[in-house]
Formats: structure tokens, C-alpha cells, sequence
């Protein structure tokens, strides 16, 4: 109101300056976050839209804080992506991976890839593909079960640096996504020259597929582009079965989502793969 406008402007800067008094003091406590063991890593699975079987899980990274409690990776990647935190934590995200995937193959859990997550700081960064291959050796984990996803901007950001990235990975075996595939921009152009996998269809055009008849051409003609560049295709966010029918229905490859599971410790994943017909 405007008779109170010196105090709704008080207030205003209030609460812009205990908005970033958090962001420093998340900043902060993220320093320490992995040496005092607060972050881990959850695991989605990835399901085979031919056989129902889990082909994949996409880890996760998860924080919790002792005292701010558990904190949505929305909120703190972005943070450490501009300190430049997010290198260090990316890499025990993919050291982690790696190793889990590497005892769960050991174990004798039928053969899948482990997907990470990859911000544009590390993927711009030099001697990535030499940093995840001497990740891999050192775990002894076979190329062909990492997988990199990478969001559209990432790519656009400096495409020709991008695509001599790729395909460092490519020629170590490594396999890349294109996550949220649709909601960016990408040159169909320069999506021939990547060589990528899999597009990962953004669950914002799964969410409302059984009502919205737009968001239904949409998935149909990504699924069909994937079909003709010869990639994969699998659907993120997938929660109801009429969903699940529809992607069937048009030849989606994969699909993820809370329908099948949502992201799950290492105890809980480790018992869905001992029983995966409960999936
Ligand atoms: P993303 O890569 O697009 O991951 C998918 C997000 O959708 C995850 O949120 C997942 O928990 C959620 N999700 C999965 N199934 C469903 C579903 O059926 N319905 C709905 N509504 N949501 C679903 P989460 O775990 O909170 O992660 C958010 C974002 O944080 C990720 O989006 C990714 O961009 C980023 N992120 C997470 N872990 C890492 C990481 O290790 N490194 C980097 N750089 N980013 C990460
Ligand atoms: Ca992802
Ligand atoms: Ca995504
Ligand atoms: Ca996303």
C-alpha cells in the first residue's frame, strides 16, 4: 500500500538481504558439506519401455544439513555452480557413481548404466573427458555403463567446444543424454553433430499428455526425431499409467518417474533390484 511504502520498502530489502545472507551461509556450509558426509546421491530407475525391465538409474545428489535440514539440489547446485564448488562435488558425484554401479555389477544385479548429471562449469572445464575416464579406471568400471546427461543450454553455450568434448567421450565408450530435450534450443543442426545417445524428453510435456492434445504432438515428433538420428528416447517424469500407455503407444524407448520409483537410497534401490518385479 502506498501509505505504507517507506516500510514495504524496508521490508523489501529485508528480505533481499536475508535471502542472500542464506545463499552465503549455504555457500559456506557447502565448503564442508562432503568431508562431513552430508551429501549422498539417490538413485531413479530408468525402465525399458519393451520388456519393463530397469536399464538405467540416474543418481541424484542430495544435501542434508544438520541444521537447515534437507536442501533441494535446485537450490544449492546453482550456488555451487557460481562458486565454483560445483567441480569438486561433481566429481565425487561421478567418483560415487561410478563406484556404486561398479559393486552393484559385482554383485551380480543384471547389467545397467549409472546416468550423472553434468553442469555447464564442468562440462566447459578442460580435461573433463580425461578427469571421467581416469574416474572410471580407477573404479574399474566399463565405459559403456556411465552415462553423462547434459541440458541443451550446456551444449549451446559454445557448441564447437561442446561437440570436441563429446566426442573425447564418445571415443572412451562414454554415453551422452540431452536432458530436458525440448525445452531449450537445439539446432537440429547441431544435434547431428553431436553425437549423443538418448534424448531425455523434459517432463513438462509428459505432465499433461492425456489432456493437452500440443504437448502430445510434442513428445510424438521428438520420439520420431529420435527415430530418425538413430536416438534413443526416454521420458522423464512419468507418474500415471495413461502417461505410460501413450509413450508405449508411440515408441518411446524408456521412461522414468515416480509411476515406477522415485529416487531411492542405496538400501532401498539395492532391495527394488533384488525384487524388480515389484516395479
Ligand atoms: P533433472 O536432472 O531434470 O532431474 C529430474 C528431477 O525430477 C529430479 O529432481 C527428480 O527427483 C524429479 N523427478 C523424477 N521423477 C519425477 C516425477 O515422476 N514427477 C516429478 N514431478 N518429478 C520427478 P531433483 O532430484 O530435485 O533434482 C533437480 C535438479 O537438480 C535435476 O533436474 C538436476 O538438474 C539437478 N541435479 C541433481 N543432482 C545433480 C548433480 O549431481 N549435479 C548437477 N550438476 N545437477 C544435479
Ligand atoms: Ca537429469
Ligand atoms: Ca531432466
Ligand atoms: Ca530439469
Amino acid at each position: 500500500a502506498k501509505q505504507n511504502g517507506r516500510n514495504s520498502y524496508r521490508f523489501f530489502t529485508s528480505e533481499i538481504q536475508s535471502r542472500s545472507a542464506r545463499i552465503l551461509s549455504l555457500e559456506n556450509a557447502l565448503r564442508y558439506a562432503q568431508v562431513r558426509g552430508e551429501l549422498s546421491l539417490h538413485y531413479q530407475p530408468q525402465v525399458s519401455l519393451c520388456d519393463g525391465k530397469i536399464v538405467g538409474v540416474e543418481a541424484l545428489l542430495r544435501w542434508h544439513h544438520p541444521e537447515f535440514g534437507m536442501i533441494s539440489p535446485c537450490e544449492f547446485i546453482p550456488i555451487a555452480e557460481e562458486s565454483g564448488q560445483i567441480l569438486l562435488i561433481g566429481e565425487w558425484v561421478m567418483r560415487t557413481a561410478a563406484k556404486a554401479m561398479k559393486e552393484w555389477l559385482d554383485i551380480g544385479f543384471p547389467a545397467m548404466s549409472v546416468a550423472v548429471n553434468l553442469s555447464a562449469v564442468q562440462f566447459h572445464h578442460a580435461h573433463l573427458s580425461k578427469l571421467v575416464s581416469s574416474i572410471i579406471d580407477e573404479v574399474n568400471l566399463p565405459a559403456c555403463y556411465f552415462e553423462i546427461e547434459l541440458t541443451e543450454s550446456v551444449t549451446a553455450q559454445n557448441p564447437v567446444h561442446a561437440i570436441a568434448t563429446m566426442n573425447e567421450l564418445n571415443a572412451k565408450g562414454i554415453r551422452l543424454s540431452i536432458d530436458d530435450f525440448g525445452t531449450g534450443y537445439s539446432s537440429l543442426s547441431y544435434l547431428k553433430r553431436f553425437k549423443v545417445y538418448k534424448l531425455k524428453i523434459d517432463q513438462s510435456f509428459i505432465r499433461d499428455i492425456s489432456i493437452d492434445p500440443e504437448d502430445r504432438e510434442i513428445v510424438k515428433t521428438i520420439i520420431a526425431l529420435g527415430k530418425s538420428l538413430g536416438l534413443k528416447t526416454i521420458a522423464e517424469g512419468v507418474e500415471t499409467k495413461e502417461q505410460l500407455d501413450f509413450l508405449k503407444e508411440n515408441g518411446c524407448d524408456e521412461a522414468q518417474g515416480y509411476y515406477f520409483s522415485k529416487p531411492l537410497n542405496v538400501t532401498d534401490l539395492e532391495a527394488l533390484l533384488k525384487h524388480p518385479e515389484i516395479i
